[in-house]
């Protein structure tokens, strides 16, 4: 994707949230199991369904709970590329929004 097409997902994905797209912020999974189990219910998305990818990571357009995470702080994200590297999600994102596969 050139960055263009990075730039306009981004937008894209704000706007729906702006838009007040209901996600699943919770549970936060607490162990490798339950992060591996929420990983294997994005794997059985369809490519293409972007707005079901979103809603079952839990993405919000703001820093979340009462530790404010971010994917800024995430092992996942790209700095430069304003990126979610997670195979499972691989979205371009801004650095104040967050989901509920936040690591560190
Ligand atoms: S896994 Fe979630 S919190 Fe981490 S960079 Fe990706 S979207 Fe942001």
């Amino acid at each position: 994707m050139s960055k263009k097409d990075d730039d306009d997902l981004r937008i894209r994905i704000g706007n729906m949230m702006a838009e007040g797209l209901k996600t699943l912020t919770e549970p936060f999974p607490e162990d490798n199991h339950q992060f591996e189990l929420v990983l294997r219910e994005l794997r059985d998305i369809d490519d293409n369904d972007l707005e079901q990818k979103l809603v079952v990571s839990g993405f919000v357009d703001k820093p979340y709970g009462e530790e404010e995470q971010r994917c800024l702080e995430c092992m996942y994200y790209l700095v430069h590329r304003k990126w979610c590297d997670l195979p499972e999600l691989a979205v371009p994102v801004e650095a104040e929004w967050w989901c509920r596969l936040w690591r560190i």
